[in-house]
């Protein structure tokens, strides 16, 4: 059983399915007192997608997340620092002065090509190749080894490059540095095209001394490092709609709970196919939040196929105690469109007074 379930709250999912408004509101005090920040979509001044859209599609009306915020951290002199701009050419540290991260340095490779010509050139040549001696991003030089490389594939190489070369020649210039022979090229910054000459497409041996951490209670972890409690957690009010009767969608809502849909996702490729994970998930769904027979379901489950689309039928078929036949199509998804995704923070003194409504209106 997870850290917050009992008889009235149910996890599915990473998801807490609350059964009564009373437990809702014990769950949200218990969560408060860990230190959670309490999110509602109800209170919202932002959402565009009516409460009841929510309500009764099960989808989350809460969120409880531990605080943390982001710092830059100086690999230099460990300081932690603003983590805006961390990764921009000539970056340092404010408490050190070090300069801690570089694009490009002596000796990276980069690969780009002119203005001059069409974006069909990319595919075309693929690009122009050196190896960088110095990026002067302040007056908007690259300097670069005059001789073109081939460390990347497709390039320019041999008479081709230097024919290249030649037809732009307006476009880079010679250049010395420390009695060195260079050319150089405008480039000033990567996304300011305007200021360049080039589009560049591939930069090596990136110059690194810094990093981003988050901050928990004054403890650093990295940026995507798991705490050593949940950090976010959705609720959903289940009082509003459980138990679900058997309907044609019966079988898309219970997917949806687990995160998946009878059908593949547009832009998403195939869906993976079940695991014995998503089976558990889905009977503890069917259990506490329909009518059909859970312990049928457990017997039922070990014999369904796993593929995405088999998977489903099967679950369909159950559903409707029904012999093979084609699925509907899931109109039920569509209920699932243009849920807002931004939430305020709201006033524990204003959540309770909301709970205790809802609690009085009993809805
Ligand atoms: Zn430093």
């Amino acid at each position: 059983m997870g850290t917050f379930e009992n008889e009235n709250v149910i996890e599915i999912a990473n998801v807490l399915y609350v059964k009564t408004p009373k437990s809702l509101l014990n769950l949200l005090w218990k969560l408060k007192h860990l230190g959670y920040k309490i999110q509602s979509q109800r209170l919202s001044k932002y959402r565009i997608t009516p409460v009841k859209k929510y309500k009764m599609s099960g989808y989350p009306l809460w969120h409880a997340i531990q605080p943390t915020t982001l710092k830059g951290k100086c690999l230099e002199c460990g300081a932690l620092i603003d983590e805006r701009d961390i990764y921009v050419h000539g970056r340092r540290c404010e408490v050190c002065g070090k300069v801690i991260y570089q694009e490009i340095v002596d000796g990276s490779p980069v690969s780009f090509l002119f203005h001059s010509g069409s974006s069909n050139e990319y595919f075309k040549y693929g690009g122009l190749s050196f190896t960088a001696k110095l990026w002067d991003e302040k007056n908007g030089w690259l300097y670069l080894y005059p001789q073109p490389q081939e460390f990347r594939r497709p390039t320019l190489v041999g008479e081709e490059a230097q024919r290249y070369l030649q037809e732009n020649s307006k476009l880079w210039e010679s250049a010395e540095i420390d009695s060195q022979k260079m050319i150089r090229v405008k480039y000033r910054k990567r996304y300011k095209r305007e200021e360049n000459t080039i589009d560049m497409y591939e930069t090596g041996h990136i110059y690194r001394k810094a990093t981003i951490v988050k901050l928990w209670h004054g403890r650093e972890f990295f940026e995507y490092e798991a705490l050593p409690v949940q950090e976010s957690i959705s609720l959903v009010e289940a009082w509003h709609w459980a138990p679900l009767p058997v309907s044609s969608t019966l079988h898309e809502r219970i997917l949806h709970a687990v995160n998946r849909s009878s059908e593949d996702r547009p832009g998403q490729g195939i869906a993976p196919s079940f695991s014995k994970k998503d089976w558990r998930e889905i009977a503890k769904f069917i259990r506490h939040f329909t009518t059909l027979n859970a312990d049928a379901f457990d017997n039922a489950w070990p014999n369904f196929r796993r593929s995405n689309r088999g998977g489903a039928e099967d679950l369909y078929r159950f559903c409707q105690s029904l012999p093979p036949i084609e699925l509907p199509s899931p109109s039920i998804l569509r209920l699932f469109e243009g849920l807002a995704p931004f939430i305020p923070e709201i006033s524990f003194e204003e959540l309770t007074k909301e709970i205790w409504r809802n609690i009085n209106k009993n809805n």
